[in-house]
């Protein structure tokens, strides 16, 4: 733990000049930028006539999120969230604004929809559904990779006359590895070379058996164009979420998560915050990130003006300081001084580890897994994604790594593809804790550039057996005995 004098002698109120004569007449010389040790900082503290409190990340944090819903028979049940995902021109965007379009009462004032990147419709059994309004799982991942679990259910379209597609089989990798449950959308039905029972057989190879082939997963044959069969995706959601039961407390504080924020010239920072727990209200102190703020306003995705917001709905919210970040979790705490305190310590912790690390945000490398497998109990999986250039080696690759598997150690193929290294993978593989391994295939420029932020390993080969021998290597030495 470290702070720096300029630091320091802001959270005195001194002058930082007087914290390096103090500290020059103990003999230490140091410019006002320097980062001085937590016990020299404290000494410091006491010698200028101040009492020092050191606070650990588990009490500024504490109480903050996840405090179990105490009272049983508060807990209502909240409308499913639900994430659309699917390959690149197969419809998501069309069928989010088709599905908007269901429940805009035509000719009535205020009907005008706004994105604020997410909204709420009612299906025609009467439930409400939130859908997040960022189709795609760059979003979706990324939001994971920030500790925020925010999809219930994943809508996968795949358009009928294309089949599935690389991007459709990542979502699928997405889905599953956040264990979100996914129900299938076959899109463009209309056309006349669409042919979803194709849609039905491919899905099969990535594990997906719909209904009418014996499985569980539900499937729906829309048209986003031509806004047919969109009642009945809606029904099949509310049901896909009765099973679910999602049930909360809707009394309590609120809790929730950034979806997305601007700094708007008129009204200041915007967080579009979708309420997971509790109700929040205009008056209620609330932080996200390293920003707080005490509400304001709560404007909803109609752009009305509501007095309060309960679990599942997103709502704009006006009167944060500073624009907090997508995928920042938000809380409601009792006083701006608390919101002060834990703000001030994130935002510490945030240059910090900045500062730490170069730069460079969370991800692991393949020793780095290791170390942490060897201090974790049970049995130890290490997470891959996986790219080569032909299915065959990919599968050749995925099979030679399953047989490494015992009892004690296993390696766990996230998502194995064919193509170059892709920003998917690496969003997919920082959100895991995985390591990326291009077999004859190469990393895009984005994918690199995205690995070097996240700090994801990616390792290269051209030989299974030189693959295979690295993964036996780590993984014996997992099994080796420590000293
Ligand atoms: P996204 O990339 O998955 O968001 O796909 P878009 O929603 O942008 O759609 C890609 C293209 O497919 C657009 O030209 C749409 O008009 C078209 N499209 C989307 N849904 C349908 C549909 O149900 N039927 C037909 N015929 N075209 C569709």
């Amino acid at each position: 733990e470290t702070i720096t004098i300029q630091e320091l002698a802001n959270r005195m109120s001194e002058r930082g000049v007087d914290v390096i004569r103090l500290l020059m007449k103990q003999g230490q010389m140091h410019k006002i930028t320097d980062v001085i040790d937590a016990d020299t900082a404290q000494l410091v503290a006491e010698e200028l006539g101040h009492t020092v409190r050191r606070v650990a990340e588990s009490d500024v944090e504490e109480g903050l999120f996840d405090t179990p819903d105490m009272d049983a028979e508060n807990l209502v049940s909240r409308p499913p969230v639900v994430t659309i995902m699917g390959h690149v021109d197969h419809g998501k965007t069309s069928l989010l604004d088709a599905i908007r379009q269901t429940n805009v009462v035509s000719g009535e004032a205020g009907g005008i929809t706004q994105h604020i990147g997410a909204y709420q419709v009612t299906s025609p059994l009467g439930g409400k559904i939130t859908f997040i309004d960022t189709p795609g799982h760059a979003a979706f991942t990324a939001m994971r990779a920030r500790g925020a679990k925010v999809t219930d259910i994943v809508v996968l379209v795949v358009a009928a006359d294309d089949g599935v597609m690389p991007q459709t089989a990542e979502a699928v990798a997405h889905a599953k590895a956040a264990g979100v449950p996914l129900i299938v959308a076959v899109n463009k039905i209309d056309k006349p070379n669409a042919d979803p029972q194709r849609v039905r057989t491919e899905l099969l190879q990535h594990e997906i058996v719909v209904e009418s082939l014996g499985g569980d997963t539900l499937e729906f044959e829309v048209s986003a164009l031509k806004r047919t069969g969109l009642e009945t995706l809606l029904e099949g959601l509310q049901l896909q979420a009765e099973i679910l039961d999602l049930r909360v407390d809707a009394g309590r504080s609120a809790e929730g998560t950034v979806i997305e924020a601007k700094l708007d010239r008129g009204r200041g920072p915007v967080a579009t915050v979708l309420v997971q727990r509790g109700t929040l209200r205009p008056g209620d102190i609330v932080v996200a990130g390293a920003e707080f703020g005490r509400v304001r306003a709560l404007v909803n995705d109609q752009g009305g003006m509501v007095k309060e917001a309960g679990p599942s709905v997103p709502v704009e919210v006006l009167g944060f300081n500073g624009t907090p970040e997508a995928g920042d979790r938000v809380a409601v705490v009792e006083s701006e001084a608390r919101a002060r305190e834990i703000t001030e310590y994130r935002s510490r912790v945030k240059r910090e580890r900045q500062a730490a690390r170069g730069g460079a945000a969370a991800g692991r490398t393949l020793a780095e897994m290791m170390r942490d497998l060897k201090e974790s109990a049970g049995r130890k999986e290490f997470n891959l994604v996986i790219k080569g250039d032909v299915q065959g080696s990919v599968e050749a690759i995925s099979g030679a790594l399953d047989k490494l598997g015992t009892d004690e150690v296993a390696a766990r193929v996230l998502h194995a593809g064919v193509g170059g290294i892709t920003e998917s993978d690496i969003t997919l593989a920082g959100a895991s804790g995985a390591v990326v391994v291009g077999f004859n295939v190469r990393a895009h420029k984005e994918a690199r550039e995205a690995a070097e932020r996240a700090g994801v390993e990616i390792r290269y080969y051209n030989i299974i057996y030189d693959l295979v021998d690295d993964v036996k290597a780590a993984m014996s030495g997992l099994l080796a005995p420590t000293l």
